[in-house]
């Protein structure tokens, strides 16, 4: 799994690229740009800077499978790059990592093709089919279980099955993309008969973000030994959600509009190829709970298919701002709390003959670790907003107001390995409409 792209010595001629917290030479995100004046293409973040991919294939820096891969993305978006698999995308990972070496041969024909990413506009990666959106963080499915059910949080599918629901792609947008407030029914306990009118209980969500490479044809399931080979790479994303439209609408057929008005993401796709570093085996189940299912057990994926990522969550609100202070810290938690790993999403996706395709995105559920300073949610942290969270400005939070930033940042370290970031997934909240 690991190679020389992986070396903890390796260095960039691009000088940005070395220390830099998310993208050194070790990482090689791919993602969608475009400058003034020129059309959206494909690109790998390299430090502070974009390679433009198509150019380097157009100037014969690339061969074979690698200039193949990156000629793909010469449409505008990562979809075909996403239906050559693994092999072109790891081909090209090895040539990149060559070209942007320090000592490399061909350093200035690869500089005249790169772009300083404060003057790029980064572009949603792939054209999004569907997105899925699942519920695998077990501490977050028992925490808000908690507040309805108290005795029995878990409803007794939820071991057996990666709880999921059908989400809407049409509304994910990329970082720094502002949302308002939606507008939904709302019926309060207090209330005898709904209102349609602004969200009160604004809130958000810290999930893992998966795209889907390889689909597999209508009828055919994806064996989960294959699965993880379906997975092109991983993303941040916050699924906002509104949590009293939700409370009135979800019954009997779950969540609909309460999540559709808006998901945000992270740019840059994650291969699994820069994750491999930080795989670690699923964690055992505790005594009690069941086994997965044949069709979602495979002992590589339970040895090696869970993710170590610290996942941050911080708040920017119009008082910290005011006041010069930084923004507040409201969960910390890790990919490693999720109940199924991502290849068991796919296997249990496909399980049906439902087909998936390339630039298909998962979430992958709300990622609360174990501790109250671990909760993925404001749902969590403010138990349903029965406790306000203080703020250093003397701001108090329920839910998110007008004017509130959430950045969701990810880190991923290893003794003896290159550490690397996700890059931002930030989203301010507009008043609404
Ligand atoms: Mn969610």
């Amino acid at each position: 799994m690991l190679d020389q792209t992986h070396a903890p010595g390796l260095r960039s001629f691009v000088a940005s690229a070395n220390g830099h917290p998310d993208f050194p030479i070790q990482n090689l995100p791919l993602g969608i740009f475009s400058t003034v004046g020129t059309s959206l293409r494909g690109g790998v973040a390299i430090g502070d800077s974009v390679l433009d991919l198509p150019a380097l294939a157009d100037a014969d820096l690339l061969t074979g499978a690698a200039a193949d891969a990156a000629a793909a993305t010469a449409s505008g978006s990562l979809n075909a790059l996403f239906a050559l698999g693994a092999g072109p995308r790891q081909a090209l990972r090895a040539a990149l990592s060559a070209l942007l070496a320090e000592g490399s041969a061909k350093q200035a024909q690869v500089e005249k093709f790169l772009y300083p990413t404060s003057d790029v506009t980064l572009h949603l990666p792939a054209r999004i089919g569907d997105y899925t959106d699942f519920y695998a963080g077990i501490q977050h499915a028992e925490n808000v279980g908690r507040q309805f059910r108290p005795d029995n949080p878990l409803l007794p599918n939820y071991k057996y099955v990666p709880i999921g629901y059908h989400g809407r792609a049409s509304s994910v947008v990329l970082t720094g993309t502002a949302l308002h407030r939606p507008k939904g029914q709302r019926k309060p306990a207090s209330e005898t008969v709904p209102s349609y009118g602004p969200c009160r209980n604004l809130d958000y969500e810290l999930e893992l973000g998966i795209w889907i490479g390889q689909g597999n044809a209508l009828g055919e399931e994806i064996a989960i030994a294959d699965a993880a080979s379906h997975i092109a790479g991983y993303c941040l994303l916050n699924d906002w959600s509104a949590r009293d439209i939700q409370g009135w609408e979800y019954q009997p057929l779950g969540p609909f509009l309460a999540k559709s008005f808006g998901t945000t993401i992270s740019p840059w796709v994650i291969t699994p190829e820069a994750l491999a570093p930080f795989r670690i085996a699923q964690a055992p189940r505790p005594n009690g709970d069941p086994a997965p299912l044949p069709y979602l057990w495979d002992e590589a994926d339970q040895a090696g298919g869970a993710i170590d990522l610290r996942l941050d969550v911080l708040l920017m609100t119009p008082g910290l701002k005011e006041k010069g202070l930084p923004p507040h810290l409201l969960g910390r938690s890790n990919t490693k709390h999720l109940y199924w790993t991502p290849a068991q999403f796919v296997a249990h996706h496909s399980g049906n003959g439902c087909n998936l395709n390339p630039g298909d995105l998962f979430g992958s559920g709300t990622i609360s670790g174990p501790s109250e300073s671990a909760y993925g949610s404001l749902l969590e942290i403010t138990n349903g907003g029965r406790k306000p969270v203080t703020l250093a400005s003397g701001e108090e939070r329920r839910f998110l107001e007008d004017g509130d930033e959430i950045f969701l940042v990810a880190r991923a370290e290893k003794d003896g390995v290159a550490g690397i970031g996700f890059g931002e997934c930030r989203g301010t909240i507009l008043p609404a409409r």
